[in-house]
């Protein structure tokens, strides 16, 4: 950590900022110009609030140099995490792994000949939501258990392994022998009781960015998986909330690269929920790859027409093919595959 002193600081002011930096078990190092002084604090896993160092009479600036998250951090695992699925399917290595299927399971016929049209066209992951946080009380909130034993028979039909949403502590257990990938919402990426009850599980968990959260809470959060000891954690950018109504969310492209650089977990773009509008997911889903995406969820329905959610952001079964021929050009010229 860096602190920059007011210029013309008095010395007490800066031996009482030293003082503190030492209480809280830094080492510190002192640089001092004819105007200025700077102090270097290292030390870590040293938890403290910035603001108070900032406050300090004499203090200009305080910045921070290490990141807040350990785990979640590149320098953990400079050649990058590859989390290893059923089937041969790895997310996080040369291969972009696109996920695809309904937002919702909604009936046998709807899941399954949405799976094979998926399957066909190459995707690699089954998604279907079980239990759905929607925004109104009485929109369709999901089959629940039914849903996933669907979601597992059709997976297995059709040689995928499968993703669903969990939204509850209790939901774990129940949704560990049917799913392959526990899928965290946006809605509750700061759930940290249920963050720290997924640290415990062994298996996969996709951590969605919060529709407001920055890309250090992001990390943040998956340190909270982490910390349990499960670090088997990918990221995925779904879009965040600003000021723009066109689309649903405004999709962050730029998160990729940055989340690479910040971590080496695998990064996802989700460019169904991150535009909301069946006509811009594929733009966004060829940006996401040409930006370096590791794997894709994306939204596909049978008939979205007649979708019992977020039909107008889930792709026709044909649109849906060509997307994937798309991809296919684009991901050779990053160096990648569409596996
Ligand atoms: C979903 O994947 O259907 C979903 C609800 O996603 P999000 O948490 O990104 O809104
Ligand atoms: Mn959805």
């Amino acid at each position: 950590m860096i602190v920059a002193m007011q210029e013309g600081a008095e010395e007490t002011q800066i031996q009482q900022v030293i003082d503190q930096l030492v209480k809280l078990g830094f080492e510190v190092h002192r640089s001092s110009g004819a105007r200025m002084t700077v102090l270097g604090a290292v030390g870590t896993g040293i938890d403290f609030d910035i603001r108070n160092l900032e406050l300090l009479p004499g203090v200009q600036e305080v910045h921070r140099i290490s990141a807040p998250y350990k785990l979640a951090g590149r320098s953990f695992r400079p050649e990058g995490t590859i989390v290893r699925l059923p089937n041969g399917v790895n997310i996080g290595g040369n291969d972009v792994v696109v996920m695809a299927g309904p937002c919702s399971v909604e009936s046998r016929e709807q899941l399954f000949s949405t799976a094979e049209a998926v399957a066909k066209a190459g995707a690699r992951v089954l998604r279907g939501g079980a239990f759905k946080p929607r925004s109104s009380p009485y929109s369709f909130q999901g089959h629940g258990e039914e849903a996933l034993k669907l979601l597992r028979e059709a997976g297995e039909k059709f040689n995928l392994p499968v993703i669903s949403e969990v939204m509850e502590i209790s939901q774990i257990p129940l949704m560990m022998p049917y799913v392959d990938i526990l899928q965290v919402g946006a809605r509750n990426m700061q759930n940290f009781n249920l963050l720290r009850e997924l640290g415990k599980v062994r298996k996969p968990v996709l951590l969605k960015r919060g529709i407001a959260a920055t890309l250090e809470e992001l990390l943040l959060s998956a340190e909270y998986i982490m910390a349990g000891g499960n670090y088997d954690v990918i990221l995925c950018e779904r879009g965040i909330r600003t000021f723009e109504t066109y689309t649903r969310n405004t999709m962050d492209i730029s998160a990729i690269p940055i989340i690479h650089k910040l971590s080496h977990l695998p990064m996802t773009a989700d460019p169904s929920h991150g535009t909301g509008r069946r006509d811009k997911v594929p733009p966004m889903a060829r940006a996401a790859v040409a930006a370096g995406a590791d794997a894709l969820l994306i939204e596909v329905h049978c008939n979205p027409e007649k979708a019992f959610s977020d039909g107008a952001q889930s792709l026709f079964p044909d649109q849906f093919s060509k997307l994937m021929d798309e991809l296919r050009m684009i991901a050779p010229a990053v160096g990648r595959k569409v596996g």
